[in-house]
């Protein structure tokens, strides 16, 4: 049984020392892109742009219709060509120009936008938009910008395999667990900005973080679905609170 988290608004909350020693873990969701234009899950009642996330975003809906899968992530890469970072992924950039090494940025998001705000020091667990792979991981993944809709022009790996999404689908294993959990069990403050708490192995991390002795907090405009592994819920939308939510001096 976890703790019960205190909740409450952002502004009741003092910022965070993050000064000589403390190592941050922030995982980041969905939601630290929503006010820069990308809608997520929960907006769009559970489908991903009026699809269901099966159709779209497993290996099953990969098999059964290739092309309605690359039509989808093409999309996706046009319009992340025009998004730009808020005042959330600003602000971590900021702090890993202060915290250096100290600071890991694990993003569920398959979106550019962390390294569109300077951070350097991301993993992007699920995956990127902007990179693409083997179906049959033949190569390793590569940086592609193309745009494939329609079955003809869906480009092949020279082992004949398909080349797909370098996107993480529902039932497969999230990209650099070992450094995710390597990083966790450094860490002493845990944060997740914009995540309903939903989505494993991610939901997971703040409880594995809290009992390696980490303080764990939320921030983000509801509860999470995982809101018993939190110290804290600073309630709030990511551009208001992130960027008073560190203080990197004494
Ligand atoms: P989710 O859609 O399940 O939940 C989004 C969360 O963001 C909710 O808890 C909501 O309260 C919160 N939120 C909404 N507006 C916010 C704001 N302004 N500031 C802070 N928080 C806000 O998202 P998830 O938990 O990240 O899991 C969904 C999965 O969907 C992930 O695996 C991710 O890969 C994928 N996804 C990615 C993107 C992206 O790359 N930008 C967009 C949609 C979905």
């Amino acid at each position: 049984m976890g703790r019960v988290a205190t909740v409450r608004p952002y502004t009741d909350f003092p910022p965070l020392d993050v000064g000589s020693g403390a190592r941050v873990f922030v995982l980041t969701g969905a939601g630290i892109s929503a006010e820069s234009g990308i809608r997520t899950f929960r907006d769009a009642g559970g489908l991903w742009e009026e699809h269901r996330v099966e159709e779209v975003a497993s290996p099953e809906g990969w098999a059964s219709d290739p092309a309605l899968v690359w039509r989808f992530y093409s999309i996706r890469r046009a319009q992340a060509g025009t998004v730009v970072p808020n005042a959330a992924h600003d602000a971590l950039a900021g702090l890993e120009r202060t915290l250096g090494e100290r600071l890991l940025v694990c993003t569920q998001n398959v979106d550019p936008l962390h390294e569109r705000a300077g951070s350097r020091r991301v993993v992007h667990m699920h995956g990127e938009l902007a990179k693409s792979r083997c179906e049959r991981d033949h190569a390793p993944p590569f940086n592609d910008a193309g745009e494939y809709m329609d079955l003809s022009s869906i480009p092949r790996c020279e082992c004949g395999g398909r080349i797909r999404p370098h996107i993480c689908w529902f039932g497969e294993v999230p990209f650099e667990m070992d450094r995710i959990l390597a990083a966790l069990s450094e860490c002493t403050l845990f944060v997740t900005i914009g995540s309903s708490g939903a989505v494993y192995p991610a939901a997971g991390f703040a409880r594995i973080a809290r009992q390696r002795g980490a303080q764990t907090i939320y921030v983000g405009p509801e509860r999470p679905e995982n809101a018993d592994a939190f110290d804290e819920c600073r309630l709030g939308n990511a551009g208001d609170a992130v960027p008073g939510l560190f203080q990197t001096t004494p």
